[in-house]
Protein backbone atom coordinates (compact mmCIF):
# COMPACT_ATOMS: atom_id res chain seq x y z
CA UNK A 1 0.00 0.00 0.00
CA UNK A 2 1.01 3.46 -1.19
CA UNK A 3 2.33 6.33 1.47
CA UNK A 4 -0.61 8.73 1.26
CA UNK A 5 2.06 11.46 1.01
CA UNK A 6 4.56 10.07 -0.53
CA UNK A 7 3.32 7.01 -2.36
CA UNK A 8 6.64 5.39 -1.25
CA UNK A 9 5.63 1.49 -0.47
CA UNK A 10 7.89 0.52 2.57
CA UNK A 11 6.75 1.90 5.87
CA UNK A 12 6.35 0.18 9.38
CA UNK A 13 3.57 -0.42 11.93
CA UNK A 14 3.89 1.88 15.17
CA UNK A 15 0.59 0.46 16.34
CA UNK A 16 -1.95 -1.98 16.24
CA UNK A 17 -5.68 -2.00 17.62
CA UNK A 18 -8.78 -3.24 17.18
CA UNK A 19 -11.70 -0.72 15.32
CA UNK A 20 -15.19 -0.22 14.97
CA UNK A 21 -16.12 -2.83 17.83
CA UNK A 22 -13.66 -5.44 16.67
CA UNK A 23 -14.43 -5.77 12.99
CA UNK A 24 -11.98 -4.23 11.85
CA UNK A 25 -7.77 -3.76 12.93
CA UNK A 26 -6.68 -0.08 12.90
CA UNK A 27 -3.02 0.44 12.41
CA UNK A 28 -0.65 3.42 12.54
CA UNK A 29 2.20 3.46 10.37
CA UNK A 30 5.18 5.08 9.17
CA UNK A 31 6.77 6.26 6.57
CA UNK A 32 10.19 5.19 5.29
CA UNK A 33 10.57 7.49 2.67
CA UNK A 34 8.73 10.62 4.12
CA UNK A 35 8.45 9.98 7.91
CA UNK A 36 4.81 10.63 7.90
CA UNK A 37 2.29 9.28 9.89
CA UNK A 38 -0.85 7.64 8.59
CA UNK A 39 -3.44 5.02 10.21
CA UNK A 40 -4.95 2.07 7.68
CA UNK A 41 -8.11 -0.03 8.12
CA UNK A 42 -7.88 -3.61 7.66
CA UNK A 43 -11.33 -5.76 7.84
CA UNK A 44 -12.50 -8.83 5.88
CA UNK A 45 -14.61 -8.32 2.62
CA UNK A 46 -18.09 -9.57 3.52
CA UNK A 47 -18.12 -12.63 1.13
CA UNK A 48 -20.78 -12.36 -1.20
CA UNK A 49 -21.64 -15.25 -4.38
CA UNK A 50 -23.94 -14.40 -6.78
CA UNK A 51 -25.51 -17.29 -8.70
CA UNK A 52 -25.30 -17.00 -12.22
CA UNK A 53 -28.74 -18.43 -13.77
CA UNK A 54 -29.29 -20.17 -17.25
CA UNK A 55 -31.15 -16.81 -18.74
CA UNK A 56 -27.80 -15.14 -17.63
CA UNK A 57 -29.26 -13.48 -15.20
CA UNK A 58 -27.51 -13.82 -11.51
CA UNK A 59 -28.89 -12.69 -8.32
CA UNK A 60 -26.84 -13.19 -4.70
CA UNK A 61 -26.63 -16.39 -3.24
CA UNK A 62 -29.27 -16.92 -0.02
CA UNK A 63 -28.98 -20.15 1.80
CA UNK A 64 -32.47 -19.85 2.82
CA UNK A 65 -33.29 -20.29 -0.38
CA UNK A 66 -31.89 -23.22 -1.10
CA UNK A 67 -32.95 -24.67 1.82
CA UNK A 68 -36.70 -23.91 1.19
CA UNK A 69 -35.96 -25.65 -2.16
CA UNK A 70 -35.31 -28.36 0.34
CA UNK A 71 -37.95 -29.00 2.25
CA UNK A 72 -40.23 -28.92 -0.36
CA UNK A 73 -38.75 -31.53 -1.89
CA UNK A 74 -38.81 -33.11 1.18
CA UNK A 75 -41.94 -32.79 1.82
CA UNK A 76 -44.05 -35.67 3.71
CA UNK A 77 -40.34 -37.75 3.78
CA UNK A 78 -39.11 -38.73 6.60
CA UNK A 79 -36.66 -36.23 6.93
CA UNK A 80 -35.62 -33.95 9.48
CA UNK A 81 -35.36 -30.31 9.19
CA UNK A 82 -32.45 -30.44 11.08
CA UNK A 83 -30.53 -32.52 8.63
CA UNK A 84 -31.71 -29.92 5.97
CA UNK A 85 -30.27 -27.03 7.45
CA UNK A 86 -26.77 -29.10 7.82
CA UNK A 87 -26.88 -29.65 3.84
CA UNK A 88 -27.95 -26.17 3.13
CA UNK A 89 -25.04 -25.14 5.14
CA UNK A 90 -22.55 -27.53 3.41
CA UNK A 91 -24.12 -26.51 0.28
CA UNK A 92 -23.10 -22.89 1.23
CA UNK A 93 -19.49 -23.48 2.25
CA UNK A 94 -18.43 -25.68 -0.50
CA UNK A 95 -20.10 -22.57 -2.71
CA UNK A 96 -17.99 -20.46 -0.81
CA UNK A 97 -14.63 -22.60 -0.89
CA UNK A 98 -14.75 -23.22 -4.22
CA UNK A 99 -16.33 -20.56 -6.36
CA UNK A 100 -14.97 -17.11 -6.34
CA UNK A 101 -17.37 -14.37 -6.52
CA UNK A 102 -20.33 -16.05 -8.58
CA UNK A 103 -21.39 -19.30 -9.44
CA UNK A 104 -23.45 -20.89 -12.20
CA UNK A 105 -26.84 -22.38 -10.97
CA UNK A 106 -26.08 -25.78 -12.05
CA UNK A 107 -23.35 -25.83 -9.35
CA UNK A 108 -25.66 -24.97 -6.74
CA UNK A 109 -28.70 -27.46 -8.26
CA UNK A 110 -25.85 -30.25 -8.19
CA UNK A 111 -24.94 -30.38 -4.86
CA UNK A 112 -28.37 -30.09 -3.54
CA UNK A 113 -29.38 -32.96 -5.66
CA UNK A 114 -25.86 -34.95 -3.69
CA UNK A 115 -27.50 -34.04 -0.60
CA UNK A 116 -31.37 -35.08 -1.37
CA UNK A 117 -29.51 -38.38 -2.88
CA UNK A 118 -28.11 -39.13 0.44
CA UNK A 119 -30.87 -37.80 2.51
CA UNK A 120 -33.97 -39.20 0.64
CA UNK A 121 -33.88 -40.76 -2.78
CA UNK A 122 -37.77 -39.92 -2.89
CA UNK A 123 -36.47 -36.01 -2.42
CA UNK A 124 -34.14 -37.05 -4.88
CA UNK A 125 -36.24 -37.79 -7.84
CA UNK A 126 -38.58 -34.89 -7.02
CA UNK A 127 -35.83 -31.94 -6.30
CA UNK A 128 -34.08 -33.47 -9.76
CA UNK A 129 -36.36 -33.87 -12.11
CA UNK A 130 -37.97 -30.25 -11.13
CA UNK A 131 -34.58 -28.72 -11.41
CA UNK A 132 -32.98 -30.49 -14.55
CA UNK A 133 -36.41 -31.08 -16.47
CA UNK A 134 -35.54 -34.54 -18.30
CA UNK A 135 -36.48 -35.44 -21.32
CA UNK A 136 -35.96 -39.07 -21.44
CA UNK A 137 -35.59 -41.46 -19.03
CA UNK A 138 -31.88 -42.25 -19.97
CA UNK A 139 -31.00 -38.72 -18.78
CA UNK A 140 -32.31 -39.46 -15.46
CA UNK A 141 -30.27 -42.86 -15.08
CA UNK A 142 -27.42 -40.77 -16.86
CA UNK A 143 -27.57 -38.21 -13.52
CA UNK A 144 -28.51 -41.40 -10.69
CA UNK A 145 -25.22 -43.12 -11.79
CA UNK A 146 -23.50 -39.13 -11.42
CA UNK A 147 -24.74 -39.06 -8.00
CA UNK A 148 -23.65 -42.59 -7.54
CA UNK A 149 -20.01 -41.87 -8.61
CA UNK A 150 -19.24 -38.33 -7.62
CA UNK A 151 -19.13 -36.25 -4.54
CA UNK A 152 -17.62 -37.71 -0.99
CA UNK A 153 -16.27 -41.76 -1.61
CA UNK A 154 -18.96 -43.85 -0.72
CA UNK A 155 -22.36 -41.65 -0.76
CA UNK A 156 -25.17 -44.14 -0.46
CA UNK A 157 -28.99 -42.95 0.03
CA UNK A 158 -29.15 -43.02 3.93
CA UNK A 159 -32.94 -45.46 3.05
CA UNK A 160 -30.87 -47.84 1.14
CA UNK A 161 -28.38 -48.01 4.41
CA UNK A 162 -31.44 -48.55 6.44
CA UNK A 163 -32.76 -51.56 4.50
CA UNK A 164 -29.59 -53.56 4.76
ZN1 LIG B 1 5.72 8.84 2.65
Amino acid sequence: MKCPYCGQLEHKVLDSRPARDGEAVRRRRECEGCNRRFTTFEAPEKPRLFVVKRSGGREEFDQEKVLNGMVTACRKRPVALDDLREAALRVERDLFDTCEDEAPSCEVGDRVMRELYRLDPVAFVRFASVYREFEDPEEFAETVRRMRDSGPAGIVPLALIQAR
